[in-house]
């Protein structure tokens, strides 16, 4: 083998980057990453076995612009199919905004504490981010906002609603006072959009500089097929479409988030039992002494406690896995727990009060 030394390969603006860590270590109850705790129902699994078996057509390339998929995305905003792009997870739109609009050196805005892809893609973008971190109870300090835009004149913002970890819903007027008095592209990132009830997607039409951001990860329990998609206004979404890689969504998942759609009142269900078994954990959560729990609209709640590092371990012993942020500079001794089914709720909520109750024995 020659000895070439293949680390100088590497762009030298991404030496400070690190593989992203998803690894996946097997644990009964995963409440770790946000999914939904119920897998496809068994109609649409028959469905798309029929189907399969049937005829559909694997030696074939997909269509690439996702032609029906957007079509029925759209009729479930009562907009239009050029006002949707889909990606292979919501995670390829970023990705697809970021090198659409951000040249090398442009600022990109990110909150934080956020979903921490938004600071990742600009970095790969060759872009500049800028975080801004949250306020009190994490919400966006719009006027602050306002001043860094003024400031350092970003191509894109993003903002998270409701936002990842945190929880926490973004006014809609807020939103508003953002998009019109911005003169750059607004990301507003509804991935756990249906778990809030709120959505800016009806006024994509009216501010042709917001992008909403969607999945098929989250309230449809679609993760493992990778399907997001984009909301815009059509001069946007042409101008995002310029980027996008031809047939990134494969053939199967297009089909499977047609499917979920056709079938839309069983996910909608599905996603509504959610929220109810959220607020019940939540609720629960209140009842616990010594922890600080953050109200959420989303799909998991924020839980400040006394040390995030020996709970998270301990539960790990129970065979429970959540997301710890131990070390973190603003979440430090925060854990974020995914609303799993009732029974993965009350086998969490029982493990977690009996370690905190066993923590406050042995320490008098
Ligand atoms: N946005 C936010 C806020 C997220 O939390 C996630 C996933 N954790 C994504 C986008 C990406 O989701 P996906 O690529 O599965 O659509």
């Amino acid at each position: 083998m020659s000895n070439k030394n293949i680390e100088n390969y590497l762009r030298p603006d991404l030496y400070t980057l690190k593989t992203y860590n998803a690894s996946e270590k097997s644990y009964a109850v995963k409440l770790h990453a946000n999914e939904n705790p119920f897998d496809i129902p068994l109609s649409v699994r028959e469905k798309i076995a029929e189907e399969i078996v049937s005829g559909t057509m694997f030696n074939r390339y997909p269509d690439s612009d996702a032609n029906i998929l957007r079509e029925q995305i759209g009729k479930l905003y009562s907009l239009n199919k050029d006002n949707v792009l889909v990606g292979s997870g919501s995670d390829e739109l970023i990705e697809i905004i970021l090198n659409a609009f951000v040249d090398k050196g442009d600022y990109v805005l990110c909150p934080t504490p956020s979903f921490v892809m938004y600071k990742i893609f600009t970095q790969m973008a060759g872009g500049i981010p800028v975080e801004f971190t949250l306020g009190e109870n994490f919400q966006y300090k719009i006027d602050e906002i306002i001043g860094l835009c003024e400031k350092y004149q970003p191509k894109v913002l993003f903002l998270c609603s409701p936002n990842n970890p945190t929880g926490n819903t973004i006014p809609k007027e807020d939103v508003i006072t953002l998009v019109s008095g911005f003169d750059g592209i607004v990301v507003v990132d509804e991935a756990y959009g249906e778990f809030s009830g709120e959505s800016m997607i009806p006024y994509v039409n009216d501010y042709p500089n917001m992008i909403v951001l969607r999945t098929f990860s989250k309230a449809y329990g679609l993760a493992g097929l990778r399907i997001g998609y984009s909301v815009s206004c059509k001069a946007l979404a042409d101008l995002t479409n310029i980027v996008k890689p031809p047939y990134n969504v494969n053939s199967f998942s297009q089909r499977m988030a047609c499917l979920a759609l056709e079938s839309y009142d069983i996910f909608r269900d599905r996603y509504e039992r959610i929220i109810e078994l959220r607020e019940e954990l939540y609720n629960e959560l209140l009842s616990i002494e010594g922890i600080t729990v953050y109200p959420t609209k989303a799909n998991f709640v924020l839980i400040e406690v006394p040390d995030s590092e020996s709970i998270y371990n301990s539960l790990l012993e129970k065979d429970i896995l959540v997301r710890s942020y131990t070390g973190h500079p603003i979440l430090n001794n925060c854990l974020r727990v995914t609303v799993g089914t009732e029974e993965e709720n009350k086998l969490f909520l029982k493990c977690f009060r009996s370690i905190l109750s066993k923590r406050r024995l042995t320490q008098g």
